[in-house]
């Protein structure tokens, strides 16, 4: 019989940390459909069962062949009766009657519609859906509704942001941002971080850290960037949040969804031949650009090594770094900070190698980290 793990002896751990996962995955059949199970608890605000489908996905993620019975996932962690039952019933009939159903439910639909613009998240979803709307046309007819700054620029670039960025078309970007940044401040360093540095080929933006040699003279750089933008005529939308950054406060204990940088959220135009316009669309027919998601995120030099494994991701690594640190090392760490609470004291780290090592862990390269 087929055996997932034919020449691992070793037992896998329950953290993405303590596992290698590359962009190949062998068990998307199995993933897509948690995928689907996963957002749909994220929609009902049930949690639990959104934390189990996500470590099973992840799982099944970094296995180096596909699951082709049940018994191929013995000894494996994170799976639990609920996720076996999917895939038993994947395995059978090559789909999953519960997967089925959520498909085709009017409220996933709708929410899963909604929360694809950027900008419009689980509750204004949530309560165009309880207007009666299911449709753009709809919930843009209300004249009632009034959408913020980033709402309206996801439903004006609602398409092209959809499409995403391939990895050339990243480089193209990359080279504008390192290109601006540079004629601000010469010799700061651009880092591109995200899906990208984790070697994806596709990716819904482009994430960028920016910092600067000398500490502290990253202040005031994302505003001179995004001024640098608009003169170059490719600034479509911006959302700049300035640092909130307290030493003293460091680290904070919960899970944050936002750290305190100095960051913006932006839309760009991207202009190259390189980059595939579709122009059978109206709007589209007379350009040579494509609206493009990119965030930029600006840490003081002293806290690059822990902004840049906290914007590596992927989500799912990012969480289980952090509850190994606190489960099994009894260290909180975020992404600005790694706190060991037996000694009371904050461990700095100039490298992401040296934050794995303060937290007794192997290296894993950001190629490895997808999971
Ligand atoms: P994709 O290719 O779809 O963009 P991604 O892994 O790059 O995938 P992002 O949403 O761009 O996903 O996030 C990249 C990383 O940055 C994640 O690990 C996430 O934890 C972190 N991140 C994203 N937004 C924020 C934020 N506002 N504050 C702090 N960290 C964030
Ligand atoms: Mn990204
Ligand atoms: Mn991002």
């Amino acid at each position: 019989e087929v055996c997932v793990e034919p020449s691992s002896p070793q037992r896998l751990s329950q953290y993405a940390c303590q596992r290698r996962t590359t962009t190949i995955n062998h068990n998307k059949i199995f993933t897509d459909a948690f995928e689907v199970l996963i957002e749909h608890a994220e929609f009902n605000e049930n949690e639990g069962r959104c934390l189990a489908f996500m470590r099973a996905t992840s799982v099944l993620k970094s296995l180096s062949g596909a699951v082709r019975c049940l018994w191929d996932l013995e000894g494996l962690p994170c799976l639990g009766d609920q996720t076996k039952a999917v895939m038993e019933d994947i395995l059978e009939c090559g789909k999953s009657s519960k997967v089925q159903e959520i498909l085709s439910d009017d409220k996933y639909q709708a929410l899963k519609l909604f929360t694809s613009v950027f900008g419009v998240g689980r509750k204004t979803a949530e309560k165009w859906y309880r207007k009666g709307y299911r449709t753009f046309e709809e919930v843009l007819a209300d004249s009632s509704i009034s959408l913020n700054k980033m709402q309206k620029a996801g439903f004006l670039y609602y398409n092209d942001i959809l499409k995403g960025l391939n990895r050339a078309e990243a480089d193209v970007l990359s080279q504008i941002i390192e290109k601006t940044v540079h004629t601000i401040v010469p010799d700061a360093i651009v880092t591109l971080t995200g899906g990208f540095r984790r070697g994806k080929e596709y990716g819904h933006d482009v994430d960028f850290i920016l910092t600067t040699p000398e500490q502290g003279k990253q202040e005031g750089l994302l505003g001179c960037v995004i001024n640098k933008l608009r003169y170059q005529g490719i600034l479509l939308y911006h959302d700049h949040q300035q640092s909130t950054f307290d030493f003293k406060k460091l680290p904070s204990w919960k899970f944050e969804a936002m750290d305190h940088y100095e960051k913006c959220f932006l839309v760009l135009k991207l202009k190259s031949d390189l980059v595939e316009v579709d122009t059978r669309r109206d709007d589209a027919a007379e350009r040579d650009w494509r609206a493009v998601r990119v965030d930029l995120v600006a840490p003081p030099i002293s806290h690059f090594a822990f902004a840049l494994l906290g914007w590596t991701g992927s989500r799912q690594f990012e969480r289980d770094l952090r509850r190994f640190a606190r489960h099994e090392r009894k260290m909180l760490l975020d992404n600005h900070a790694l706190y060991d609470k037996t000694k009371k004291v904050c461990l700095s780290a100039k490298t992401e190698e040296e934050i794995f090592a303060h937290l007794g862990l192997e290296y894993i390269a950001p190629w490895e980290r997808n999971a």
